[in-house]
């Protein structure tokens, strides 16, 4: 290997929001070989995680999808070409089509992929295949924080920069072990100089926990009801700020419900004593202090994560700390471009953010991309549960898997194995021909991965980057952005996508489309620039494009909703979806168990480095009383299991999680088969984080 590069070229990592630049090392044939942190960039500084590090390494796996493959009539899998992958996609999806009509089949997408083919994906499914239902993995990652933003703002619109992360006086982390799933970001905070007081609400003593000052360790899904108890102080004791207060709508009937919720009503729910409420909440109310609250998994995985997240967004709002610097209500998201899902294509959305049920929106959606309107439905999508229990009842009978692994990653997953058989048709389009979900495929397409292609990520403060191809795909594979370009001319709707020649020419009106729109970034010129800025926030609009690098929203109290006031949101906590009992008397919780692995390992598996860096065997986490009273030893094999399923671990006494509850990494494929299918009402965003499970020796 050569140690100095021929040039390099730059890409946002293609795994976390947290949208870290990468500076790759490219070869005298433009081939990557190499990267590091790139110094200068507004996110990373230089920095990367073991993730962003080992970037490259999934691209050489041996078990890439190289060809496409088709199921044949004894169930093998046998490799194909392009024009027969193509006859089998359309005429197989056409046929449930006219038996079936438009709700025959489905996608399930990604964040994982730029949001130029995000948009591709949305408009040909959808305006030219001519079906209505399609969502992504991003429902298991930001669903919650986009409903919450939604409601409260008018709009889906974090409103931080990561340099508030800096400029805090207090940090409040609400289920977020920032430490390890957002490590960068920690890094931040690390940097802050201002000796911030960082706060974390969350069951166990996570990495995060330990390193801060102050760890609120609440019972599981005690933290809408704590919530609410710090707003029944504040407004109580008077310390609200009232020109915030000004601006937003439903403070009296806010104040009003609050009343339930004094801290001696509220200690049981949340386990926590009468003084550690009442002293919190004067310290996220402190005058002249910049508070900023954060949250992730821990909040949007839930059953009432909507309104979780809207108790932050109200404590925010009411004391001050909203559009100002070291303040906020800050969703960090999971993924490297759920935002861009969240603006270009999802259930409720489609490019620009623009809502389907608007026939204005659809009438400008339409005459930008240059096609009829009457191809656009007004009908909003099923959300990925919907989508699955409509399979169930046999309603949809095709799906389109892209750039995801539901077999592993969905919960419950026990159930998909059983709705496996239900399904007709089953595609797959994927970097691997190994995952659980390419396995049960009747087709595989093989797709480029990240630094095998070109556009644009947005990460979690809103800032949009590029992926660049430095490196060809293996054997036949291709971008998804070309896979699409098949597609739509075989399924004969090539025409109307005739625009979609590559990336950055739909980048170009895509940009377009998001005019006058919350997220407007009409000034953007295109790629080169995006480089050259160091990335983009939105909005950035032709007219008077802000300058800096380094944004907030809300800054000028004025919100993205119709009378421009920010909505106070609130509904009472509601019991635990299931509660431990005699026969499952452990609450499971699950989460995130290292920096070095990506959800299910999919890619970062593929990495020897990566690989050596955590466990490949399941472990589950217990408390030392619990294991002193079951006799459990260190290592030894235990069998968990729940209502659903069960699954083999070995021991890991710690005490980390409290007696009566274990912890399970979510990176094991067996984990799912536990976990309780409920979802929060407004956002359908599934529920992973507390069910009841039973420990047994093995
Ligand atoms: Fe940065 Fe996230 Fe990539 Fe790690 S995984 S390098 S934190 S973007």
């Amino acid at each position: 290997k050569r140690l100095k590069p021929a040039s390099t070229a730059t890409a946002i990592c293609g795994y976390c929001a947290t949208g870290c630049q990468l500076k790759l090392h490219l070869d005298d044939d433009g081939r990557a070989i190499n990267l590091s942190p790139q110094a200068g960039y507004p996110v990373n500084l230089g920095m990367a995680c073991p993730k962003g590090w080992q970037a490259l390494d999934p691209l050489d796996s041996p078990d890439r999808a190289t060809t496409p493959l088709l199921r044949n009539e004894h169930g093998e899998m046998m490799p194909v070409g392009w024009a027969e992958a193509m006859d089998a996609f359309v005429s197989r999806f056409k046929n449930l089509q006219e038996k079936l009509g438009r709700e025959s089949v489905a996608f399930l997408s990604t964040g994982q992929i730029p949001f130029e083919e995000m948009a591709f994906l949305g408009c040909l499914f959808k305006f030219g295949m001519g079906f209505i239902h399609g969502d992504a993995n991003t429902r298991q990652c930001m669903a919650t924080a986009v409903t919450a933003y939604k409601q409260a703002f008018g709009f889906d619109a974090p409103p931080y920069t990561y340099g508030d992360l800096e400029e805090s006086d207090v940090i409040v982390l609400v289920g977020s072990n920032l430490c390890i799933a957002h490590p960068i970001l920690w890094q931040r905070v690390m940097r802050n100089k201002r000796s911030p007081r960082i706060i974390v609400i969350d069951p166990r003593a996570t990495e995060t926990a330990q390193a801060a000052t102050q760890h609120v360790r609440l019972k599981p899904k005690g933290d809408l009801a704590l919530l609410y108890s710090l707003a029944h102080c504040i407004v109580r004791d008077g310390r609200t700020d009232a020109a915030w207060v000004e601006r937003t709508e439903g403070f009296d009937e806010f104040a009003a419900f609050l009343h339930d919720y004094a801290p001696e009503r509220v200690a049981e729910k949340t386990g926590l004593s009468v003084e550690e409420i009442e002293s919190l909440a004067r310290t996220v109310s402190e005058p002249g202090k910049r508070v900023s609250w954060w949250w992730t998994m821990g909040v949007n995985q839930s059953y009432e994560g909507v309104r979780a997240a809207q108790a932050m967004i109200n404590l925010a709002l009411i004391t001050g700390n909203i559009g100002k610097p070291g303040t906020g209500a800050n969703s960090i998201t999971g993924q490297c471009n759920a935002m861009g899902s969240r603006l270009f294509s999802n259930t409720t959305s489609m490019v620009g953010g623009h809502d389907f049920s608007d026939a204005a929106h659809r009438e400008k959606v339409a005459a930008g991309l240059g096609i009829p309107v009457e191809n656009i439905p007004s009908d909003y999508s099923l959300a990925y549960d919907q989508i699955l229990a409509a399979a169930e009842e046999g309603k949809i009978k095709g799906l389109w898997i892209v750039a995801t692994n539901p077999f592993h990653s969905w919960i419950d997953s026990g159930r998909l194995a059983e709705l496996r058989e239900k399904l007709d048709f089953i595609v797959v389009q994927d970097m691997y021909h190994t995952t659980e979900s390419a396995r049960v495929a009747d087709l595989v397409l093989p797709s480029a991965g990240w630094g095998e292609k070109d556009g644009c990520l947005i990460n979690s403060e809103r800032r949009i980057g590029t992926v660049k191809k430095v490196r060809e795909a293996p054997g036949i594979a291709l971008s998804d952005f070309r896979i699409f370009r098949l597609i739509a001319h075989a399924w004969g709707c090539g025409d109307l996508f005739a625009r979609w020649t590559d990336p950055e020419a739909a980048f170009h009106f895509l940009r377009d489309l998001t005019k006058d729109r919350p997220c407007d970034i009409t000034g953007v010129e295109g790629y080169e620039m995006i480089d050259r800025l160091g990335g983009i926030q939105w909005p950035y609009p032709a007219t008077n494009p802000p300058s800096g690098n380094e944004r907030r929203l809300f800054e000028d109290g004025k919100f993205f909703t119709s009378s421009g006031r920010a909505k106070l949101l609130f509904s009472p906590p509601a019991e635990l979806p299931e509660a431990p009992d005699s026969a499952y008397p452990f609450t499971l919780l699950t989460g995130r168990g290292t920096s070095s692995q990506w959800h299910t390992q999919t890619r970062t598996g593929k990495s020897d480095i990566l690989r050596k860096l955590y466990p490949q065997e399941a472990y589950v986490e217990i408390h030392p009383a619990d294991a002193a009273r079951l006799g459990l030893r260190e290592h030894e094999m235990v069998t968990i299991c729940s209502r659903r399923g069960e699954m083999r671990a070995s021991i890991y006494i710690a005490p980390t999680v409290q007696p009566g509850q274990l912890f399970l990494p979510m990176h094991y494929p067996e984990v799912n088969r536990l976990t309780h299918p409920s979802y929060d009402p407004h956002s359908r965003q599934p529920n992973y984080k507390a069910c009841a499970v039973a420990i047994s020796k093995t």
